[in-house]
């Protein structure tokens, strides 16, 4: 029998997470019942701004009743066939989502970790059946610094070590360089069996590096050069979070919808989640054109959830609610703003040293080191006056909010970071 979910306190519920959940979060202390929008709610009423926005997945806020209501008709309908048969969403969510990015074909996924795995997979069977590379000695270039997800073979390739330690043996065939560093990209696409690069255009987990305006066009013409697949994760960076449709686009002014496909940086594999369904269900993609992506023929990969009738459903709604809002444009505006109000800040202030991202997905370094305690104090505090973010690797703290804030919102957070900041 399932017990009550009401009348437990937060404490009483972080104690049950505690005791008889596996440990491998640190939540910052606060328990949430209820999202609209921008914000959360926690189980005792009180109101928060959220700076996190699930790792980028609630772009469009939460509990969008556009795609709830799409969610919640498709489950009346019909939830899962499986592969084994048709069903009348597939076809219509797959036009609409390669239409939308500009690309041939998809192979949908669940999870972001799945997606990646895909396009590895994908890669890699690409070098053997049309470069010719040797069986087994295709190699994928990664970035230090990289988060791509949680599986075995994603791991292998970490540069941090809580991700990594006593999880091996490792999966083999990845060359790993520096972010951002071309000439060091030229230099390992020169090794033998170099297959393709996989990269983030913006490394959100490892603190929002973002890199030089030319870095990624630079990689995928290098890439073209020495015919290796360039890999966009845009994951977390995709679907307007970065005030283009895709982190990959630049400056590229097509609004919405991918107009000029040849034009921008346009990567061989992309690989999209999080946002894809707006946070109400795990939803990922992996994206090519057809000599690419006709490699992979029926019974040589699959999912048994992937493509299923609700996340086809909901991925529909949850593009077409980027596209009727706005998101891309108001991500850009709000981000210049929110980016220039930081440095504002910064300049009154000791604590903060820097602020970096583009559109709306940010950071502020705090001035301590990455294994003090300050910025998680700092997010207490923020806690405390109504705005929830959380530091990554030590003293940096992402700002991501839904991209569905308005200008007056935002300027409330902005208040309550300053305020927040000063106090500490
Ligand atoms: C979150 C993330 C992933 C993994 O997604 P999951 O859904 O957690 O498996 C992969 N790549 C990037 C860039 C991410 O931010």
């Amino acid at each position: 029998m399932i017990s009550t979910m009401e009348n437990y306190t937060s404490e009483e519920l972080m104690q049950l997470e505690d005791q008889h959940g596996a440990h491998n979060y640190h939540p910052l202390p606060v328990v949430l019942t209820k999202g609209e929008g921008v914000y959360v709610w926690d189980v005792e009423g009180k109101r928060y701004y959220d700076f996190l926005s699930a790792y980028s997945a609630v772009n469009q806020g939460h509990c969008h009743p556009v795609i709830v209501d799409a969610m919640i008709n498709q489950a009346k309908t019909l939830t899962l066939t499986s592969r084994a048969f048709y069903n009348d969403v597939l076809g219509v969510y797959e036009k609409h989502i390669t239409e939308y990015f500009g690309f041939d074909k998809v192979l949908p996924m669940n999870t972001g970790a799945e997606a990646v795995e895909t396009a590895i997979k994908l890669c890699r069977k690409w070098a053997y059946e049309k470069r010719g590379i040797a069986e087994n000695a295709a190699k994928i270039i990664v970035c230090e610094g990289n988060f791509h997800g949680r599986t075995t073979t994603i791991v292998s390739f970490s540069s941090d070590n809580d991700a990594k330690n006593n999880f091996g043996p490792f999966t083999p065939g990845f060359i790993k360089i520096p972010y951002n560093d071309v000439k060091a990209l030229e230099e390992a696409l020169k090794e033998e069996n170099v297959a393709g690069f996989l990269v983030e255009p913006i490394q959100g987990e490892a603190g929002v590096y973002t890199p030089d305006e030319d870095f990624l066009t630079n990689a995928r013409a290098l890439c073209t050069k020495y015919n290796a697949l360039f890999i966009a994760d845009e994951v977390q960076t995709g679907i307007a979070r970065t005030g283009s449709l895709l982190a990959v686009c630049g400056n590229c002014t097509c609004e919405n919808k991918c107009e000029k496909q040849a034009t921008y940086n346009q990567p061989d594999i992309l690989i999209l989640g999080k946002a894809l369904s707006g946070g109400v269900y795990p939803v990922s993609a992996v994206l090519a054109n057809n000599e690419i992506m006709n490699v992979i023929k029926p019974g040589q990969h699959g999912s048994t959830f992937g493509g299923n009738p609700i996340a086809g459903a909901v991925a529909v709604a949850a593009l077409n609610v980027v596209y009727n809002e706005n998101l891309i444009q108001n991500a850009r505006r709000l981000g210049n703003i929110f980016r220039s109000e930081m440095q504002r800040i910064i300049e009154k202030s000791d604590l903060v040293v820097k602020v970096r991202g583009k559109g709306l997905l940010n950071a502020i370094i705090v001035n301590d080191s990455p294994d003090s305690e300050t910025a998680w104090n700092l997010c207490l505090k923020l806690r405390d006056n109504g705005l929830l973010a959380k530091p990554t690797h030590g003293n940096i703290i992402r700002f991501a909010p839904p991209l569905v804030m308005t200008e007056e919102q935002l300027m409330e957070c902005v208040a309550i970071i300053e305020k927040t900041i000063l106090e500490f």
